[in-house]
């Protein structure tokens, strides 16, 4: 070669590696950019076909880029390289003259020469090979090697790149995909405290989606109510504890929604130079753990007031009655004897109506299903509670062949009488009570109606919960606890059946539930 002829090539050759160097620094996709290698490669050493294999995590070898070769070259190759171990003697003349009669019998070229280079990692790693083919009788020169040396160097730098890559990819791919799933809320800020992205759970509780509340300063996006401890997104936050996080707790509180509880974990993080990039507020929906503090002191405080009551009744009328000096009459002696009763027989209910509440709790109701005629039952309750409570009116208004049902009686003697209770209770000025029923497809709805103070709109889901009370100075005035309708629709719904209520204040109330009949 003249030196002119030389100097020209040396500078292809120049702008070869350099065009691919530019290929790898723009990210070109590893298909494109080993493409690019190779048709470059071939040129500079007259090859006129060729291709780049590359080894699989099983260690073989898999065609990844061709060049001047038909497909079908490339189908008749996969499986014989599938099946080859990449060590030292894969690269032997004897190997690659295997592989050259392969493309050979599988396309039309007259190839007789062939070269190949393993594409090499630091650290010796192979992750695969760069195999060119020419026509004519001119073996491949260690000049050409050489320069094939360069290509391959290109190729393991693009699979080290393109390998480096996807595991970023799947890595954030990973990470964003625990953060989303995450039962917790994650909103991430930057560190004007804007939001630069949250999760679905976050998304659902404040409901606002990702998009939304990106770029959001974060109190708009954590709209806090009754906020305790830090609440960082109103800037409130003190100086960070010793352990680098903060905490606090609030309310989320939407239109239409329940309150939501939550306590949220600020932690910050820093880059090298100790300045901060992001912080992380990780939002924990706590309202159970709220409301299982309130129902405990809602108990304490109701339980001791219910109790306080009828033993201190219990205790004067006995201590009265014990006292030596005192002269009673007949008839004190049979009031205190029959006050002394009623006052056992309500502790006894309120210990019962307890025992059931965590008997329900416990998913332990168990009950002896059998016909039950409500009507029967309806109506001995009645004649009861007329002679218990003769100033109000009560009405049974069920059909005589209303059908039977199936249930435990004791059970839905205990609903009954709750709903009944409950009328007489909250109807002090002695309404009317009408305890009624009607047969419906397969089932039997059971009503007690009443005309007494009736239960405000908003508090009417509320009162079938565990000691509920309705908030008003009359209600207040009532003696209970709130365990009766949660007894009530606890009874009825392991029976099958729904509890429903119609009210309105100062006008009355209806209680309703469904059975299933006998017959159905
Ligand atoms: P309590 O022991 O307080 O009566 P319940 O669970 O039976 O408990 O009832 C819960 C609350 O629902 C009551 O405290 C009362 O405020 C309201 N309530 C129940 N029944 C009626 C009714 N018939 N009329 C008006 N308010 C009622």
């Amino acid at each position: 070669m003249s030196l002119s002829l030389f100097s020209s090539y040396r500078q292809r050759q120049l702008e070869a590696l350099l065009e691919i160097s530019r290929a790898l620094t723009a990210r070109l996709e590893l298909p494109a950019l080993l493409r690019t290698i190779l048709s470059y490669a071939a040129e500079m050493i007259s090859a006129e076909a060729g291709y780049v294999a590359l080894v699989t995590p099983t260690k073989t070898l898999r065609l990844a880029s061709g060049y001047g070769l038909p497909s079908r070259v490339f189908e008749a190759l996969a499986p014989y390289l599938s099946e080859q171990k990449v060590d030292e003697s894969f690269w032997s003349e004897t190997e690659l003259r295997q592989q050259l009669d392969i493309v050979l019998e599988a396309s039309d070229k007259d190839l007789e020469q062939v070269v190949a280079l393993p594409l090499i990692l630091s650290g010796d790693e192979i992750v695969g090979g760069i195999f060119l083919f020419r026509s004519g009788s001119i073996a491949f020169s260690s000049g050409d090697r050489t320069l094939l040396r360069d290509f391959a160097d290109q190729a393991a730098i693009a699979v080290r790149n393109a390998r480096q890559v996807e595991q970023l990819r799947e890595a954030r791919a990973r990470m964003e995909a625990i953060i989303d799933n995450s039962p917790n809320g994650v909103m991430i800020l930057n560190p004007g405290l804007r939001v630069a992205a949250i999760n679905r759970s976050l998304s659902r509780l404040v409901g606002m989606s990702p998009m939304d509340a990106r770029g959001r300063p974060c109190h708009e996006v954590l709209d806090l109510d009754n906020t305790t401890g830090d609440h960082l997104c109103l800037g409130v936050g003190t100086p960070p504890p010793p352990t680098g996080i903060w905490y606090g707790e609030g309310d989320i509180v939407r239109p239409g929604h329940k309150r939501i509880t939550v306590g949220v974990t600020y932690s910050p993080l820093f880059d090298r130079n100790g300045d901060l990039t992001n912080v992380i507020a990780t939002v924990t929906d706590i309202t159970r753990y709220r409301e299982a503090e309130e129902l405990k002191s809602t108990f304490v405080s109701v339980i001791s007031h219910e109790l306080k009551t009828p033993v201190s009744l219990i205790k004067g009328y006995a201590s009265t009655l014990a006292r030596e000096d005192a002269e009673l009459s007949p008839e004190i002696v049979r009031e205190s004897g029959r006050i002394i009763e009623e006052e056992s027989d309500r502790l006894n209910e309120l210990i019962n109506n307890l025992l059931d509440a965590s008997r329900i709790q416990a998913g332990a109701l168990s009950l002896d299903i059998e016909d039950v005629s409500l009507r029967q039952l309806a109506d001995s309750l009645l004649q009861r509670f007329r002679v218990q409570s003769p100033r109000h009116e009560f009405t049974l208004n069920m059909p005589a062949h209303l059908p039977l049902v199936r249930g435990d009686e004791k059970r839905l003697r205990q609903v009954l009488e709750n709903l009944i209770n409950n009328a007489i209770k909250y109807s002090p000025a002695d309404g009317p009570v009408i305890v009624g029923a009607w047969a419906e497809a397969d089932s039997v709805i059971v009503y007690v109606s009443d005309q007494g103070i009736g239960i405000p709109l908003d508090e009417q889901d509320s009162v079938f919960e565990r000691f509920y009370r309705v908030d008003s100075s009359l209600h207040r005035d009532t003696q209970g606890v709130g365990l009766g309708l949660f007894l009530v629709r606890a009874i009825v719904e392991a029976h099958g059946g729904k509890v429903w209520l119609e009210s309105q204040p100062n006008v009355g109330t209806t209680f309703f539930f469904s059975l299933l009949s006998s017959a159905g």
